[in-house]
């Protein structure tokens, strides 16, 4: 039942191109968002992995915050991976630019230091169940405090908070779209779908 549904993934900049590509073979049809028009009617939007300073600027010089946090405000689901988290986070304190403040989370960026730009690890996801999720880390954040009504959904070893749901927002550090376990993608598609769903009201017996 997910041929219906029509989820965005914000195409300003960034790695776009695979999520379109995942969230396809999820069973979703999919949506390049550049302008707000592009938002109408979408079941749920995926902001990718990229350059969150970019991205920001970006979203701002097409007018997209506002309508983009309405999108969110409405209950339709919205994942950010990686620059992604990080554009839906309410505190980014190394960011000097504005993000859309939507996820209770504080996050730092490049956390992993310069020496570990990029690492690849197998991650338990008890949402996503067996085996662990391999997870590609590039530049990546991680998340340092989330608020009371955050559902941690991944940590690294050391405890580090990298994959986080609250209610319709989903924000992980690394990048689902870079491996093909389309689980992640597959369980977002599932959240627009209980939206889409919930919206239609209940349907004939
Ligand atoms: N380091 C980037 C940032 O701070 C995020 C990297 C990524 O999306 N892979 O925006």
């Amino acid at each position: 039942m997910t041929d219906h549904l029509t989820i965005g993934i914000l195409a300003l900049q960034g790695d776009f191109a695979e999520h379109r590509q995942a969230l396809e073979r999820a069973g979703a049809a999919v949506r390049e968002v550049r302008l707000p028009a592009d938002l109408e009617g979408l079941h749920g939007l995926v902001i990718p992995g990229g350059e969150s300073t970019t991205i920001s600027r970006l979203m701002l010089a097409y007018d997209l915050m506002d309508p983009v946090r309405a999108l969110a405000r409405s209950g339709r689901p919205v994942w950010g991976t990686c620059a992604g988290a990080i554009m839906l986070a309410a505190r980014v304190p190394d960011l000097d630019r504005p993000t859309l403040g939507l996820l209770d989370v504080g996050i730092r960026r490049n956390a992993f230091g310069r020496q570990v730009e990029s690492f690849e690890v197998d991650l338990p996801v008890p949402a996503l169940g067996e085996p662990p999720f391999h997870a590609v880390f590039i530049r990546a954040p991680l998340i340092q405090d989330v608020g009371p009504d955050v559902d941690v959904l991944a940590r690294l070893d050391g405890g580090a908070v990298v994959a986080v749901r609250q209610e319709h927002l989903l924000a992980t550090a690394f990048h689902p779209e870079l491996t093909d376990d389309l689980r992640f993608h597959r369980y977002f598609v599932g959240m627009a779908e209980a939206r889409a769903r919930a919206e239609a009201g209940p349907g004939p017996k």
